[in-house]
């Protein structure tokens, strides 16, 4: 019999209970037990849903309370000096603190340990998940000092469950951390690691369980020798350990790393056939008969319902060669995806027949399940028809294929991305007509997003406040940000973004071929949720879509205004993309539709048009073979939308990171006349990217974190400003924030730009 299994479920819960608990719980309006019920409430009800969905074999240890690579640091005590409690037992403080930081007025009143800064945030893959990096010293021991996994599985148990442990596996746990201190190899700490797992396997085994999954999702990635190396030594260890151990494979290929997850001293794997199906017929010839083979089949990382035809044949000829060693599951965990698609209640059936999330997923692995060990159920024929018939809704509906988008997609030529003339030209036309002094100061776009902002967009968007009585207010807002900057002396204004919820929905709403959910959060970080829009069909601008905002603006000085846009590849990486074309066409589509805007703007008089790509950097495909194409057809997606413009109109963009390596040559291929940048939080450091390779066209490298409520004074930009001289010539350089103001106050704004304005005030005189 095929067995079905569930690599993790959303934790935050079907009405985000988790998020809502934890923010109580931190405002201390609810106490430690009341956290822990909900915890425990969630946990029951997610087993329960999974296994009424059909799945055999339950995930334990995906709950967490803030982040799972966090709950992994406490079980190993990996816990930096700054969180360690006095008592040497952590608590859950210790876990919020190491999260969230803690400030200095917290820990006198006894919180925990001292004022400390939060342990540093990166993303989970390719995933928009952020987990919280694991920090080693050299003299880092291990010991377990964590007992949630452990009371989990009891909790499981004593409710009747079958359950799978999940745990991150040794490699992968200290390939996501850093070294701190004296450096040093952290591959060097594996043997003092594993001691940690045997004992993990030997508690759980004395509880009973059969499985445990242990997963190994760097094996997707490009791993030097010594990594590969330390896998086989590492699991040889691990194998006299008791339990048998599934590792598990995702968000990728493994590709050269094949032959050794198939060879690995454990009792079962699972690849990722969504991502990576290629690997399919391969990994039936290498994996030795006595494993378990789990098919990672419905996309853990999306929301549409599987091809259930497809896959099950599929499956099929997997069975044939494995019989009872064949598992089916997610690609992934559905950590990445939304709760329950029953929730929806304003889809129209259509769209929502198309979709499937978290629950919807369960079903479809358990029904791929009975398929394969029952294939005369009725249930099966029944959904296995109706999945048909769903696909091919799909390929013929006029929702998603639209005949005048895909002929102007087929009508673009090379010359389309490139502008009429080259940069040296453009910039000569651009700065007679645009008269700016030297050092020209501006700002990313945003203004502070006030509670009296929110309030109208609400009240609009609930039908309590009326067209005229919104416009006006929204008037009001960009009327008082043109005069905050007309004031402070700014050179280059923006309307503010007053009217903006957010940079990919704003747009989203406004484009053909989105749709949108009501209830379709997932995990960001800690209690932190994103709802993603959702690209159903061929994109396309039905009409302008800033341009009355932005003409207002302009009405209102004699200074030149800077329109503000989303790029392409930005509204792509955060929405859920179509999984029936690829990556690159969505761009292309998104592409044309923000070139209509471009050209609007630029018609309507705008001099100077900002298009945003903050998350260029973040596309990047886990595999370096996979770099070159993604960034080609990134930054020609930009090209596409920006090169429409007359010479003299001037195309800016902004990008808010600062590793710039890999990617310079290919913001440079991007060829927009100015680049923000952020720089301020490493010291203009990323301009050593600048340095090696000569960036042709203007930078405004960030002077001032705008991510802290604190006011950088005139020295310190005069300072960051020169060393950027040093290496940028001065007539190429602008003077801006680091990225957008609407999370600040408007008196942190002034004042910080007060200073800005005066430390480019005094560059002009020392070094113009
Ligand atoms: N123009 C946007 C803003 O100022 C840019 C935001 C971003 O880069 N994340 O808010
Ligand atoms: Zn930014």
């Amino acid at each position: 019999m095929a067995l079905s299994h569930s690599l993790g479920f959303p934790r935050i819960g079907r009405d985000r209970e988790l998020k809502k608990a934890l923010e109580a719980y931190w405002k201390g309006e609810l106490d430690e037990a009341g956290l822990q019920a909900v915890g425990r409430r969630l946990r029951a009800a997610h087993w329960q849903v999974q296994k009424d969905a059909g799945i055999d074999l339950l995930p334990v240890g995906d709950f967490a309370w803030y982040d799972h690579v966090l709950t992994h640091s406490l079980t190993f005590g990996v816990i930096p000096e700054r969180f360690r409690p006095k008592s040497g037992q952590p608590t859950l403080d210790t876990l919020f603190a190491m999260a969230r930081g803690v400030s200095a007025n917290k820990s006198s009143q006894g919180a925990c340990c001292g004022s400390a800064h939060a342990q540093e945030m990166t993303k989970w893959f390719d995933t928009n998940y952020h987990y919280l990096v694991p920090e080693f010293s050299a003299d880092q021991q291990f010991q377990l000092s964590w007992e949630q996994l452990f009371e989990e599985v009891a909790e499981a148990h004593s409710l009747g469950h079958r359950v799978k442990p999940v745990i991150i596996g040794p490699l992968t746990y200290l390939w996501l951390g850093k070294t701190k201190g004296a450096a040093f190899d952290r591959l060097d700490l594996l043997e003092r690691l594993l001691p940690v797992y045997g004992e993990i396997l030997q508690r759980l085994a004395t509880q009973g369980v059969e499985w445990v999954q242990i997963d190994e999702p760097i094996l997707a990635l490009d791993l030097p020798q010594d990594w590969k190396n330390a896998f086989e030594r590492g699991y040889n260890i691990l194998q006299r350990e008791p339990g048998k151990k599934l590792i598990a494979t995702y968000f990728g290929g493994l590709e050269d790393n094949l032959g050794l997850a198939a060879s690995l001293p454990v009792d079962g794997l699972h690849i990722d056939l969504v991502r990576a199906p290629e690997q399919f017929p391969t990994i039936l010839d290498r994996l030795p008969a006595y494993k378990v083979l789990s098919l990672g089949v419905v996309d853990g990382r999306n929301i549409w319902r599987t091809d259930l035809q497809r896959t099950l044949a599929i499956l099929q000829q997997a069975q044939e060669r494995l019989g009872e060693r064949l598992w089916v599951a997610p690609s992934c965990s559905l950590l990445h995806s939304p709760v329950d698609l029953e929730r929806e209640d304003q889809l129209g059936d259509e769209l929502k027949s198309w979709l499937a999330f978290a629950v919807q997923k369960c079903k479809e692995v358990a029904l791929l399940t009975t398929a394969l060990n029952a294939p005369h159920n009725a249930n099966v024929q029944a959904a296995l028809t109706q999945s048909e018939a769903i696909q091919a809704s799909r390929t013929q509906s006029p929702r998603i294929h639209k005949p005048a988008v895909q002929a102007r997609l087929a009508a673009i030529t090379a010359a389309d991305s490139q502008r009429q003339s080259a940069f040296a030209q453009r910039i000569e036309q651009q700065r007679a007509r645009l008269q700016l002094p030297v050092f020209p100061t501006t700002t990313i776009g945003s203004f502070p997003q006030t509670a009296a902002i929110r309030l109208a967009r609400q009240s609009f968007k609930a039908g309590k406040l009326s067209l005229a009585d919104y416009t006006e207010a929204m008037h009001n807002e960009i009327r008082h940000a043109v005069e905050v900057q007309e004031n402070l002396g700014l050179d280059v204004l923006v309307h503010g973004e007053a009217e903006r919820n957010d940079m990919v929905e704003y747009f989203a709403e406004q484009l053909d071929g989105y749709a949108f959910t009501r209830f379709g959060w997932v995990q960001s970080y800690g209690s932190r949720c994103v709802k993603p829009a959702v690209i159903v069909g061929d994109l396309s601008r039905p009409q302008a879509m800033t341009v009355e905002w932005i003409r207002y603006a302009q009405g209102l000085s004699r200074k030149v205004l800077k329109g503000m846009l989303t790029g392409p590849v930005t509204m792509l990486m955060w929405s859920f993309p179509r999984d029936d074309i690829s990556r690159e066409q969505q761009a292309r589509q998104l592409a044309l539709a923000i070139r209509d805007e471009v050209l609007d703007l630029e018609a309507a008089g705008i001099k100077i048009i900002q298009i945003d790509e903050a998350a260029f950097r973040e596309g990047l495909p886990l595999r370096q073979a996979q770099w070159q194409g993604y960034l080609n057809w990134a930054s020609e997606a930009f090209g596409l939308c920006a090169a429409g413009v007359r010479d003299e109109t001037q195309i800016h963009t902004h990008m808010c990171y600062s590793e710039f390596n890999d990617v310079i040559e290919s913001i440079a291929a991007m060829d927009a006349d100015v680049i923000t940048i952020e720089t301020s939080r490493s010291d203009m450091q990323l301009l050593q990217a600048f340095e090696a390779f000569d960036y042709p066209n203007d930078i405004g490298p960030g002077v001032y974190d705008i991510h802290s409520p604190r006011v950088p004074d005139t020295a310190e930009m005069v300072k960051l400003l020169r060393k950027a001289a040093q290496r940028i010539p001065v007539e190429r350089l602008w003077v801006n924030p680091d990225c957008g103001l609407k999370t600040r106050a408007w008196s942190e704004t002034e004042a910080a730009l007060i200073n800005m304005v005066a430390a480019a005030r005094q560059l002009r005189t020392e070094l113009a």
